[in-house]
């Protein structure tokens, strides 16, 4: 593991793609703050793991959606690994049920964690990035952003928000060496899709071109390249991580 000097903050990385994405660019030589809401151990675990390979990480607890919380996690990051030269907003909620259904609180705790988690981090990181002339973002988006998903209308609009918001920004930064850009994975094996159901798994399988549901590794590979220097020239854009699923 060689330093690169860069630090990254992923968040909601104690589990799933965030796990595997903090994984991967601690391997690449990044130092890495490891953000969670709730499974401290985990995301310890996580924090270990790097450590045990020689790279450097601190857990840091944050819920995204609180700007307090953002402000108190960079001030920890910052002390601890530097300023962040590199931010993965990964994490991510479901609260699925159909429309008629959804209560005004299913609807506002996933936008609030999907959608405004990924501003506060994005405005709390953005200033020291610009200072320096450079940075990384990487917003953890969803393919159902780009099609659609019955049931899932709150996560849905908060994750297309999610393409909005890459876009703007990566037009207001680009002129200071900061690339923004959206991924948008398919169906990951995470503990997000061991809550849906047999049924419904072999059905979105079906839609899988590749046959195989994805892996946090498939989507932490993408994301690697994209806050790589050799991806100092895209910026702006959604890459699906799906299998051939959407093809758009
Ligand atoms: P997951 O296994 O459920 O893990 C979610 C992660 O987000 C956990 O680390 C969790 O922390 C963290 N988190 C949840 N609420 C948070 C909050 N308020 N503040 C900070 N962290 C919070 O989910 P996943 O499947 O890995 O999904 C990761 C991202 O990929 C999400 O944005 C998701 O929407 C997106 N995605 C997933 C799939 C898929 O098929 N899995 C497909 C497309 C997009 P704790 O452990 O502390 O709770």
């Amino acid at each position: 593991m060689s330093e690169t000097g860069r630090v990254a903050l992923v968040t909601g990385a104690s589990r799933g793609i965030g796990r595997a994405i903090a994984l991967r660019l601690a391997a690449s030589g990044h130092a890495v703050a490891v953000n969670y809401a709730r499974s401290s151990e985990a995301a310890q675990a996580v924090v270990e793991r790097i450590q045990a390979a020689g790279g450097r990480a601190q857990a840091v607890r944050a819920d995204v959606s609180s700007p307090e919380e953002v402000a108190k996690m960079l001030e920890t990051v910052q002390r601890e690994l530097g300023d962040v030269d590199i931010l993965v907003n990964n994490a991510g909620v479901i609260r699925d049920t159909l429309l008629l259904r959804m209560k005004d609180e299913d609807w506002n705790r996933v936008v609030e964690i999907n959608l405004d988690g990924v501003f506060n981090c994005t405005r709390a990181c953005l200033r020291a990035m610009m200072k320096r002339r450079w940075g990384r973002i990487v917003n953890i988006t969803s393919v159902v952003a780009l099609v659609g998903s019955p049931g899932q209308a709150n996560y849905c609009a908060a994750k297309a928000g999610i393409l909005g918001f890459t876009k703007a920004v990566a037009r207001e930064v680009a002129s200071r060496g900061i690339t923004v850009n959206a991924v948008a994975p398919g169906l990951i094996e995470t503990d997000m899709t061991g809550q849906m159901s047999a049924k419904r798994r072999d059905q979105v399988l079906q839609g899988i071109p590749m046959g195989r549901i994805g892996t946090g590794e498939d989507v932490a590979a993408l994301v690697d390249f994209l806050v790589s220097e050799a991806a100092g020239y895209i910026t702006g854009q959604t890459i699906a991580v799906d299998g051939g699923m959407t093809m758009l």
